[in-house]
């Protein structure tokens, strides 16, 4: 029997009200699974939703439409109440260790927050433990435990960040966008660390980025989304060498190549122009105002997502 997804995520809507008649759809219709103990990279350009559908599934905002399963309970339209045992299950880490983390207290007191809101520690030496064995699994030692965060450089905050989301173990960790705040020296070792945690531990990722080059190496599948809609998904190694949808074939063509008989051969068009509003998008395809491709039907009807070859589904009217 095939082993239950960790996350799946069906028909996940959120749109945000900002005036009479006027909705952004910031999630419009969005489906994935991430698969237990694995990662799944999800990508798009900056505003197009992939942060507000993260926030979405660990109900920091309230779902509009669709279902959140979490290890085969649905707690998309859960109360807070419910949610409190299961808060333990999913962490999230922030994009930016500057502003994610209180400045007012040490180190120590920001890992100790979550042990303390789940009560999963039987005594002060059994809390002092945990966070000093955490700091020593995220590269820092029991001595920072007493500093602030800004007596560190921005690495170190982001593995405070990483320790915080991982004191209590969880299941699921959502990383949104956890690197591309740090020096590119830095980024590595961090998603090093991320890896290694999950090889030991058997933790799922959720990893927001917003290029592709960043999630090749830690995601086992990868979704691609535009305008609050998914439009591309399939395994990772398969979107990096058949990319279907002319929005991902835009985004490959943006990672620079060091071998330049090598990119003045790749012939992806690239991407031009801005993302439209997401402010009562138009019908049809929401990538037409920017696609080489466009056809009339796109102007017309949205296409759904479906499987072009096996495990790879994509929206896009040249694979109807
Ligand atoms: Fe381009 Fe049409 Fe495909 Fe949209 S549906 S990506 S406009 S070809």
């Amino acid at each position: 029997m095939m082993e239950q997804p960790i996350l799946q995520v069906e028909h996940l809507t959120k749109y945000f009200s900002v005036g009479p008649k006027a909705e952004v759809h910031a999630v419009d219709d969005v489906s994935f699974t991430l698969r237990r103990g694995r990662t799944f990279g999800l990508v798009g350009e900056s505003g197009c939703g992939k942060s507000s559908c993260a926030r979405t599934i660990i109900r920091i905002y309230e779902p509009s439409e669709g279902k959140i399963i979490l290890d085969g309970q649905d707690i998309a339209h859960m109360k807070q109440r419910q949610l409190q045992p299961i808060r333990r299950k999913m962490q999230m880490i922030f994009q930016d260790p500057y502003a994610s983390l209180n400045a007012r207290m040490t180190v120590h007191d920001i890992i100790a927050e979550p042990l303390k809101a789940h009560h999963v520690c039987q005594s002060r030496k059994d809390m002092d433990d945990k966070i000093f064995a955490m700091l020593e699994r995220v590269g820092l030692t029991a001595e920072h435990a007493g500093r602030y965060a800004h007596e560190f450089s921005g690495g170190q905050r982001q593995r405070v960040g990483i320790a915080r989301a991982l004191v209590l173990n969880p299941e699921l960790v959502i990383c949104d966008e956890p690197i591309s705040a740090l020096d590119v020296s830095i980024q590595a070792q961090v998603v090093n660390l991320l890896r290694d945690y999950q090889q030991a531990e058997g933790t799922s990722y959720l990893f927001i980025a917003h290029d592709l080059s960043m999630v090749r190496y830690v995601s086992d599948d990868v979704g691609v989304m535009y305008l609050g809609q998914l439009v591309e998904t399939c395994e990772a190694e398969e979107i990096y060498d058949h990319p279907l949808h002319p929005y991902t074939k835009g985004l490959l063509s943006c990672i620079p190549i060091a071998d330049p008989k090598l990119a003045r051969a790749q012939d992806n068009p690239g991407i031009e122009g801005d993302l439209p509003s997401p402010v009562n998008p138009k019908p049809g395809c929401r990538f037409c105002t920017r696609c080489p491709y466009a056809k009339p039907i796109c102007h017309e009807q949205n296409p759904a997502l479906k499987e072009a070859a096996p495990g790879h589904f994509v929206a896009c009217h040249l694979y109807e």
